[in-house]
């Protein structure tokens, strides 16, 4: 059980007003809330052993070192990866993404097929955009049905031998789908294509076995559980990351340097060039810990909860329709409400303190699949309640009162 009183404790940021209101937080699937017990190590880096890492002699730069690399240990314990060099520290998942696309470069032809599905943010579909006209290879995606869930028959019928990836995300951070992905990762391995999985909105939710899933990349952002903005991880199969060429060059990723010929660092140095995050991939470490501490079965449990509960109340108001509604789907409830424009919902909940997001949500293939300009977006996480979501509730009636 979650002890969610308890739990708001953590989260400065939850006493605060807005608009003269307390602020209701439904903004997750952007960005997550920070614990004090992350705050602490950001304040405690920066005030204790700030600097530069894997150069200096000096104690300082070794304890920075030391904390760095027992984070990169925690990440890859957390997702099970079997090597801690598979882990490559990112600025998050978009940088992830692209580390990825631009390596595969090299590695496609025109002919190859590269296969994203409907329901990918932004950040999953420009960078294979890009990719396939660098290469001459085509992109095909994965089509969605009305309720906002892949169709498995169709991207087999998409796959052949000149598939050689396929990029889906773990959970549409639009309407909140969570996909089958062990099925995908399996179709894809049977005609020898890789698969990239974004997991920017599952790794708040849920905790993936990188291993036992089989997938060759996986991806996602530290600020989205609970760590800051910044910072991100790109787990990558050691064959896989031996294959890339480095994405970007510089200090830290090379082995020895002539203006002749440079050759490169070993994995994961050869991903991270240049001075990182430091102080972040410390801290997303301790986002891993805090959210273990609570454990991510009670985190799904209560949320899932939330998301039956504010699903059912917000389905009594009248004209109100719900984008995605998948069987299988996390937290994020998508909606708008007769003709209104989102935007001006969105406006008059903040004059309330309530905190959502209007718009296309970087996802706007979904939006033109539903023919409409976008969604009124309330994600929940484990530290919201139940009276957040009845205030949320009144707010909105009075909302569309005034809207209509
Ligand atoms: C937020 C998000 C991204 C982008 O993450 P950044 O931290 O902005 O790089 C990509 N994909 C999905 C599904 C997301 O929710």
């Amino acid at each position: 059980m979650l002890d969610v009183q308890n739990i708001r404790q953590d989260f400065p940021i939850l006493n605060r007003t807005v608009n003269g209101k307390p602020l209701i937080y439904f903004d997750n699937a952007a960005t997550s809330q920070t614990p004090q017990q992350v705050i602490d190590v950001i304040v405690d880096y920066y005030s204790n052993y700030n600097a530069n890492i894997h150069r200096g002699v000096h104690s300082l730069s070794q304890e920075a070192t030391d904390a760095y690399e027992q984070s990169r240990l925690k990440i890859q314990n957390h997702f099970n990866a079997k090597h801690s060099h598979e882990i490559i520290y990112t600025s998050g998942t978009t940088h992830g993404i692209n580390l990825v696309a631009n390596g595969f470069s090299s590695l496609l032809k025109k002919g190859d097929e590269v296969i994203v599905s409907a329901l990918e943010h932004h950040s999953n579909i420009v960078p294979w955009q890009m990719l396939c006209e660098r290469t001459g290879a085509s992109l095909k995606v994965i089509p969605m049905n009305d309720h906002g869930e892949l169709i498995l028959s169709e991207y087999e019928a998409l796959l052949n031998d000149n598939t050689k990836l396929v990029f889906v995300n773990h959970i549409s951070n639009a309407l909140g789908t969570i996909n089958p992905i062990e099925k995908i990762i399996e179709k894809a391995h049977a005609v020898g294509a890789a698969v990239l999985v974004d997991g920017a909105q599952s790794c708040p939710h849920i905790k993936p076995d990188v291993q036992a899933l089989d997938v060759d990349f996986y991806v996602c952002s530290a600020h989205k559980m609970c760590g800051p903005t910044g910072v991100g991880m790109l787990y990558g199969k050691e064959a896989w990351l031996n294959k890339l060429p480095p994405y970007q060059g510089g200090g830290e990723m090379i082995a020895e340097v002539s203006f002749e010929k440079t050759t490169y660092a070993g994995l994961p140095h050869k991903f991270e060039a240049g001075t990182p995050n430091i102080c972040g991939g410390i801290a997303f470490g301790a986002a891993l810990d805090y959210m273990n501490s609570i454990s991510f079965d009670a985190i799904a449990n209560y949320e899932n909860a939330l998301l039956d509960y504010g699903t059912s109340e917000l389905l009594k108001i009248e004209g109100l329709k719900i984008y995605g509604t998948a069987k299988e789907k996390t937290s994020v409830i998508s909606f708008n409400v007769g003709n209104i424009h989102p935007y001006d919902i969105g406006t008059i909940l903040d004059k309330m303190g309530i905190a959502v997001r209007t718009g296309h949500h970087c996802a706007q293939p979904i939006m033109d699949f539903y023919k409409i300009p976008g969604t009124v977006r309330a994600s929940f996480m484990f530290y919201n309640t139940k009276e957040e979501i009845d205030t949320f509730i009144t707010a909105l009636k009075k909302a569309v009162m005034m809207l209509s």
